[in-house]
C-alpha cells in the first residue's frame, strides 16, 4: 500500500468547491496585495486565536524575524531557544544579530525543558522562544513565571501548534506575541509560502505591520527600514476558506493519533506523549526507534513514506560548530536525533493506511528478533 507522508490533494478534494470560489473571486476582484482579503483572514485567525492582533505577512520566518526587530533584540543580545526544532527558530536569531543559547528538551514531551533555562540566563538574555514542537504545547505556565521573574520577552513559536491548548488556554496567547507559519504542509496551510503574528500588544503589532511594509506608517511615510514582507490576497482567502475547517482537521488528527497509539502498543516503537491538561494537535507523529535507520528503509521499501524532524539538533548544525557544543551539552536531543521517525500523519489518513502502518512496523520487530 503506498502510503504518501502528507496528502495535501486529499484535502483540497474535500474542499474544492471553496477554495475554487476563493481563488476566482480574489482574481476577479484583482485583489492581489492587500485590501479585504487579507483584513478579512486577519480577523478570522485573531478570533479563532482569541487575541487581539494579527498580522498577516510573508512566511512563519519572517514573522519570527519580525518580532526581533519590533522588540529592539539583535547585537551583544541573547535568546534562548529549545535544542531541538526547525532551524527557523535559530536562524532569526542569528539574522537579527543576536546570539541563540541553546537548552534541552524534556524527555516526555520533546519540548523546552523549563528546569533548564534559569542555568542558561546571563545579563544579556533577552527573550526566550518556546517551541510548540509538532503540535505538543510547551510548559507555558512554567516558562512565563521564568520570563517574568527576569523580566524576559517570550515569543511562541506557533509554526506546528495551530489550536494547540495547555490547561484550556491557546498556544500562542501565553508571551509577548506569538509566530505562525501557514507553510503548505501545517495543519492550517496556504496553498505557498504565508504566516503572521498574534499578539494582544497594540503597539508591537503596528510595529510588525510597518516592518513588513517596508517601515511605512501611512503611504510614503518611511519611519524605519523594514522589508517586503506582505501576505497576497489569493493566499489570505484560500486561508480564509480553510480556516473554518480547522477545527474538524485538529479533531481528525488526535484520533489519527490514539488509532495509532492502540495499533503500535504491540511493537517496538516508543510512541508520542501527551503533555497532561493540554490538547496536542499532531502536526507530527513521531515514535522513536532503537533501530531508525533500518526501519525508515524497510517502511521506504514498502511504500510508506516517512521523515525525521530533526536527523540533526540545532546545537549540532555546521551553522553552530562555532559554539563548539557537544552531545553531552543536550543529551536528550543528542540522543533523539538518532532516534525519532516521523510517521504518515493528517486528517484524511485512513485506518487502514494505519494499519498497514503498524502492520510494517511489527513484522520489522519480527526480524530484527531473529537476524
Ligand atoms: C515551519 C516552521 C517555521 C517557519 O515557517 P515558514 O513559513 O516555513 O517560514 C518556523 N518554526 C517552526 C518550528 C516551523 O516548523
Amino acid at each position: 500500500m503506498k502510503i504518501p507522508f502528507v496528502d495535501l490533494h486529499a484535502q483540497y478534494l474535500s474542499i474544492k468547491e471553496e477554495v475554487d470560489n476563493a481563488i476566482a473571486d480574489t482574481i476577479r476582484e484583482t485583489a492581489f496585495i492587500g485590501g479585504g482579503r487579507i483584513k478579512q483572514f486577519e480577523e478570522a485567525f485573531a478570533a479563532y486565536l482569541g487575541v487581539k492582533h494579527v498580522v498577516a505577512c510573508a512566511n512563519g520566518t519572517d514573522s519570527l524575524e519580525m518580532l526581533m526587530q519590533a522588540m529592539g533584540i539583535g547585537k551583544g543580545d541573547e535568546v534562548i531557544i529549545p535544542a531541538l526544532s526547525w532551524i527557523s527558530t535559530g536562524e532569526i536569531v542569528g539574522t537579527a544579530g543576536a546570539t541563540p543559547v541553546f537548552v534541552d528538551i524534556e524527555e516526555e514531551f520533546f519540548t523546552l525543558d523549563p528546569d533548564l533555562i534559569e542555568a542558561a540566563i546571563t545579563p544579556r538574555t533577552k527573550a526566550i522562544i518556546p517551541v510548540h514542537l509538532y503540535g505538543q504545547a510547551a510548559n507555558m505556565p512554567a516558562i512565563m513565571a521564568i520570563a517574568k521573574k527576569h523580566g524576559l520577552k517570550v515569543i511562541e513559536d506557533c509554526a506546528q501548534s495551530h489550536g494547540a491548548m495547555i490547561d484550556g488556554q491557546m498556544t500562542g496567547t501565553f508571551g509577548d506575541a506569538a509566530s505562525y507559519s501557514f507553510y503548505p504542509g501545517k495543519n492550517l496551510g496556504a496553498y505557498g509560502d504565508a504566516g503572521c503574528v498574534a499578539t494582544n500588544d497594540t503597539v508591537l503589532a503596528d510595529m510588525v505591520r510597518m516592518i513588513a511594509n517596508h517601515g511605512q506608517k501611512g503611504k510614503h511615510n518611511h519611519q524605519m527600514e523594514g522589508r517586503n514582507s506582505r501576505l497576497d490576497g489569493l493566499q489570505a482567502a484560500i486561508l480564509s476558506a480553510k480556516l473554518p475547517h480547522l477545527g474538524k482537521w485538529t479533531q481528525a488528527r488526535i484520533e489519527n493519533a490514539k488509532a495509532y497509539d492502540g495499533l503500535l502498543s504491540r511493537t517496538g516503537v516508543a510512541c508520542p506523549q501527551v503533555r497532561p491538561n493540554s490538547r496536542h494537535v499532531f502536526h507530527l507523529y513521531v515514535v522513536r526507534s532503537n533501530d531508525r535507520a533500518a526501519l525508515q528503509k524497510m517502511l521506504t521499501e514498502q511504500g510508506i513514506e516517512t521523515s525525521v524532524h530533526y536527523p540533526t539538533a540545532m546545537p549540532f548544525m555546521p551553522c553552530y560548530a562555532h559554539f563548539g557544543h557537544t552531545e553531552a551539552d543536550f543529551p536528550v536531543a543528542a540522543e533523539y536525533q538518532h532516534k525519532i521517525l516521523s510517521l504518515p500523519m493528517y486528517p484524511e489518513l485512513t485506518r487502514e493506511q494505519m494499519k498497514a502502518v503498524s502492520a510494517a512496523i511489527e513484522k520489522r520487530d519480527l526480524q530484527s528478533i531473529f537476524s
